[in-house]
């Protein structure tokens, strides 16, 4: 290979900026050229894509977002859509790419790559729900779950000067990843997600009894994706059996996208872009790169795409009820 593109796609995520940075200075080490491609997907189709060298990347290692920006675009997943990506990346002499997202990225490279496998392709997991097979993390989940923990500890204090159970709703539509971590580092008193329904009885019956047992505030975290009919319905049903507290709603919402990558984000970005680039030179390709047992490990992108089932660690589950009395 001789020229890498390089673009971020899907939602943002915490540690892209330090991937990117890695991609291209890996990259021009092993004598490569590489082209930034705007707005994922979109950029390629676009022909918005400028050539990088060791200084695009200076100082973006504590940046939050992605330089590159990112964008969802659904002409990439048709035919004429790629075909047009196709002749735009060829006319610039792209030979590779590295796509850092989450599984729909994944999904169009996949098909990217077998319609035109003279563009080899290589993946990232970049998505702050960690709900991606092939890597133990995802890069933005840390600094994702470390944003929320602190926003936590802050409504912790008012919650407990005032007697109050509060509903917080946090990001994850499908994985209840930062939910669970961020209950457990919090010390919620339950964790609604989206891979266990707690019944609405059960939490009411929960809550009471820590009233008894003399509890002065009570967290819930609410992933997005719980099937109780989201966060308002269930401080609603909560409400009416719970008289004794004053109940508040606070959803996070996009303020868990941002901020400063952490450091386990800047690491992981960095040993993922220095490793997807290794990859390619080493003439790999439709492979995404992911850290498995503190080892940086390829997985067919088929294989991570097929297995759809990211499941959460089984002690995790077992230690948010016995450790929230
Ligand atoms: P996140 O987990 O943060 O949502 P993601 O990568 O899963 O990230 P998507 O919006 O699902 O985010 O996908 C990103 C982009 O990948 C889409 O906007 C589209 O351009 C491309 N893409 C997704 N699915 C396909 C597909 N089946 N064929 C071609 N391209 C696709």
């Amino acid at each position: 290979i001789s020229k890498i593109g390089v673009l971020t796609s899907g939602g943002d995520a915490p540690g892209m900026n330090p991937c990117i940075r890695a991609v291209v200075r890996t990259a021009l080490y092993n004598g490569l050229e590489v082209v930034g491609v705007r707005q994922g997907y979109k950029g390629l189709i676009d022909n918005d894509m400028y050539e990088m060298d060791k200084r695009s990347v200076s100082n973006i290692l504590n940046l939050g977002g992605t330089i590159l920006k990112t964008a969802r675009c659904l002409p990439f997943k048709t035919d004429e859509g790629m075909e047009i990506a196709y002749q735009n990346a060829k006319a610039r002499g792209i030979d590779a790419l590295v796509v850092i997202g989450g599984d729909g990225t994944f999904t169009g490279a996949l098909r990217f790559s077998r319609k035109y496998p003279d563009i080899a392709v290589m993946g990232v997991p970049g998505t702050i729900d960690n709900d991606l097979c092939g890597s133990t993390y995802t890069l933005g989940f840390d600094t994702a779950t470390n944003t929320v923990i602190q926003a936590i500890d802050k409504i912790r204090d008012t919650a407990d000067a005032h007697d109050r159970l509060f509903f917080i709703e946090v990001m994850g539509r499908d994985s209840g990843a930062i939910a669970l971590r961020a209950g457990i580092s919090c010390g919620a008193e339950a964790i609604l997600l989206p891979e266990r329904t707690t019944a609405i009885d059960d939490l009411i019956k929960n809550l009471k009894e820590g009233h008894m047992n003399k509890k002065s505030s009570s967290i819930v975290i609410v992933a997005e994706g719980d099937k109780n009919g989201g966060v308002y319905d269930v401080a609603k049903a909560v409400q009416q059996e719970v008289k004794n507290y004053d109940i508040k709603v606070t959803i996070l919402g996009h303020l868990q996208r941002g901020g400063a990558p952490s450091s386990f984000d800047r690491i992981l970005g960095s040993r993922l872009g220095f490793a997807a680039v290794n990859a390619l030179v080493a003439g790999e390709s439709q492979k995404m790169v992911g850290l498995q047992a503190n080892q940086i490990l390829m997985t067919d992108l088929e294989a991570a795409l097929n297995q759809h089932e990211f499941k959460l660690e089984d002690d995790l589950l077992q230690m948010m009820d016995i450790l929230s009395i």
